[in-house]
C-alpha cells in the first residue's frame, strides 16, 4: 500500500543525501534546495542539520521538505557546514527516530550523519559497538544507518582505529576509515563532525554520489541534479571505495576499499530524475534510447504511443520515434498523488488508480494504443490501467516496458517487494500479459537496457533483473524485507 491506501506503489528509492562545506554562505537554504531537488528519492521524511564549528544543530521532521522547513527553522540553522538528507523507510517504520540525518555525541565529538542505502550485515556492525552502544553516546542503535552513527564516534573505534586504546581518539576520519571496509551493502554517506564534512560510498558504488564546486564551497549530493538547482558545478562523481574529507584544510580523499564498481541500473530506468548524468551520461537521453530499443524488439502495429506519465515519457518518445507511431499523451497524472500524509476514506480508496491517472478519452477512443510504462513491479497497476484505457474506449492496448521484468527483490536500498510479491517472479511475460488484460506485452531486453546505459554489465548491479547479487545476500533471506531483525534501510 502506498500513502494513499493504493495497493501498488511504484518502486521506492531509499533516500537522498546532500551535504555542503561553505563559509560565508547560507548553507541551511543551500542544502534546503538541495533535498529540494532531491524530494523524488525521498518523501517520508526530511532533516538537515548544520556545524558552525564547534556545535551541531538538527530539525528533521515528518514530511515532504517543503513540508518540514520553513524560513524561522531555516533561520535558526546557522554555520558553515551542512548535511541534508530526504527518507523513504524501506521497512515500513516511517516513523520520527528514523528521520535523518542521525546524531550522536559523546564527550569528544559530534556526528550528524545521512544515508542513501542498505546494510546486509547491521548486526554484525552493531556488536562492534558492545553493550548498550558502549562509547558511543550509551544509546543502543536501532537502524543500519544509526550504528553507522555510533560507530563513528565510538570511543572504542576510535582507539581500536588509534592501534592503541591508551591514546586519545584518533577521530571520526579514522573511525570511518577503519568501519567502512566492514560495512557491507549499500551506503552513500553523507556526514559532518564540527569541523568537517565527509562523503562516502560503498566499494560498488550502488547509490550515486557526486560532488561539485561551488564559489567558496564544496557540495556533495546523490544527484547532478542538485548541484545544478544551488548553482554548484560538477566535478566528478565520488568513487566506490572512496572516502572524502572537506574543511578549511581543503579536500582530501582516501581509498578505504578496493573499488568493484557496480552501479544501480533501476537508477536508469526509474530512480534518477532524468535531468541528472551518470557516469557522464544524461539519464533521460537513456531511458529515450531504451525507448528505441524496446520498438525493435518488440514492435507493434498501433494508431498512437502514450506514456505512463512522467516516467515512461522519455521510453515512449523513443518507441515513437523508431516505430514511426506517433507520440501523444492519453493519459493526465496528478502530480501531487503520493505526497498527502492524509488516509483516504473507502470510497476514495475504491476509486483506485484514477487518483493518479485519468484518460484523455479523446485521444484514445477507437485507438490502437501503445502504452509504454518504467517497469512493472505487482502488476496490479498496469491490470487497471489497461482496464481503464479499454473502458475508455481504446481499440487495442499494448504494454511496452522500459526494463525487463523485476523478478527478484532489491537489498541495497530500493523497496520494490518480496519475491513472491513480484508478478514476474511467478509468471511469465505470456502469462503476466494475459493477467493485465493487454492485447499484447513486451519488456526490453536487460541486453538492450545495459547498453543503453553505456555501461558495460560487468560495472551494473542488475540483480533484481537477473538475481546476481554482487553483495551475496544468504538464500534465506532473499524472501525477506528485513534484513538482520534491526530496522534497515535509509
Ligand atoms: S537490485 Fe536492482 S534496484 Fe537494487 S541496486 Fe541492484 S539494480 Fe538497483
Amino acid at each position: 500500500m502506498d500513502e494513499l491506501g493504493l495497493e501498488d506503489p511504484p518502486p521506492r528509492e531509499a533516500c537522498g543525501v546532500f551535504g555542503v562545506w561553505a563559509p560565508g554562505e547560507d548553507v541551511a537554504k543551500l542544502a534546503y534546495y538541495g533535498l529540494y531537488a532531491l524530494q523524488h528519492r525521498g518523501q517520508e521524511s526530511a532533516g538537515i542539520a548544520v556545524s558552525d564549528g564547534s556545535r551541531i544543530m538538527v530539525h528533521k521532521e515528518m514530511g515532504l521538505v517543503a513540508q518540514v522547513f520553513d524560513e524561522p527553522a531555516l533561520t535558526a540553522l546557522r554555520g558553515h557546514i551542512a548535511v541534508g538528507h530526504c527518507r523513504y523507510s524501506t521497512t515500513g517504520a516511517s516513523v520520527w527516530a528514523n528521520a535523518q540525518p542521525t546524531f550522536r555525541s559523546t564527550p569528544t565529538t559530534s556526528l550528524a550523519l545521512g544515508h542513501n542505502g542498505n546494510l546486509i550485515n547491521t548486526r554484525e556492525l552493531a556488536a562492534l559497538l558492545g553493550p548498550a552502544g558502549q562509547g558511543s553516546g550509551g544509546i543502543a542503535a536501532t537502524s543500519d544507518t544509526d550504528v553507522l552513527t555510533a560507530l563513528f564516534v565510538s570511543d572504542r573505534v576510535q582507539h581500536s582505529a588509534a592501534g592503541d586504546p591508551s591514546w586519545a581518539p584518533a577521530g571520526v576520519e579514522a573511525a570511518a576509515a577503519v568501519v567502512l571496509p566492514l560495512a557491507k551493502g549499500a551506503y552513500s554517506l553523507v556526514f559532518m563532525d564540527e569541523q568537517t564534512l565527509y562523503a562516502a560510498r560503498d566499494p560498488h558504488g550502488f547509490r550515486p554520489l557526486v560532488l561539485g564546486r561551488l564559489k567558496g564551497g564544496w557540495v556533495v549530493a546523490s544527484e547532478t541534479a542538485a548541484l545544478d538547482i544551488v548553482g554548484a558545478a560538477f566535478v566528478r562523481e565520488i568513487a566506490p571505495g572512496e572516502l572524502v574529507c572537506i574543511n578549511g584544510r581543503g579536500v582530501r580523499s582516501r581509498t578505504f576499499a578496493a573499488p568493484q564498481p557496480s552501479g544501480c541500473l533501476f537508477e536508469y530506468v526509474y530512480l534518477a530524475r532524468p535531468d541528472t548524468t551518470i557516469s557522464g551520461q544524461g539519464v533521460h537521453a537513456t531511458r529515450v534510447a531504451v525507448g528505441r530499443r524496446l520498438a525493435a524488439e518488440h514492435p507493434a502495429d498501433a494508431d498512437l504511443v502514450i506514456p505512463v506519465p512522467e516516467s515512461g515519457t522519455p521510453a515512449a518518445i523513443g518507441f515513437a520515434e523508431a516505430s514511426g507511431i506517433p507520440f501523444g499523451q492519453g493519459l493526465v497524472k496528478n502530480p501531487y498523488v503520493g505526497r498527502t500524509f492524509i488516509q483516504p476514506s473507502q470510497t476514495i480508496r475504491e476509486r483506485g488508480i484514477k487518483l493518479k491517472l485519468n484518460p484523455l478519452r479523446d485521444a484514445i477512443a477507437g485507438r490502437r494504443l501503445v502504452v509504454v510504462d518504467d517497469s512493472i513491479v505487482r502488476g496490479n497497476t498496469q491490470r487497471a490501467l489497461v482496464a481503464m484505457l479499454r473502458e475508455a474506449g481504446a481499440a487495442e492496448v499494448h504494454v511496452r516496458v522500459a526494463s525487463p521484468p523485476v523478478t527478484w527483490p532489491c537489498f541495497y536500498g530500493i523497496d520494490f517487494a518480496t519475491r513472491a510479491e513480484l508478478i514476474a517472479g511467478r509468471l511469465s511475460p505470456t502469462e503476466i500479459c494475459a493477467s493485465i488484460g493487454a492485447d499484447s506485452l513486451g519488456y526490453v531486453s536487460l541486453e538492450g537496457l545495459t547498453e543503453a546505459s553505456g555501461l558495460p554489465a560487468s560495472r551494473l548491479c542488475r540483480a533484481c533483473f537477473d538475481g546476481q547479487y554482487p553483495v551475496p545476500v544468504a538464500a534465506d533471506d532473499r524472501g525477506k524485507h528485513l534484513l538482520d531483525g534491526l530496522s534497515v534501510g535509509s
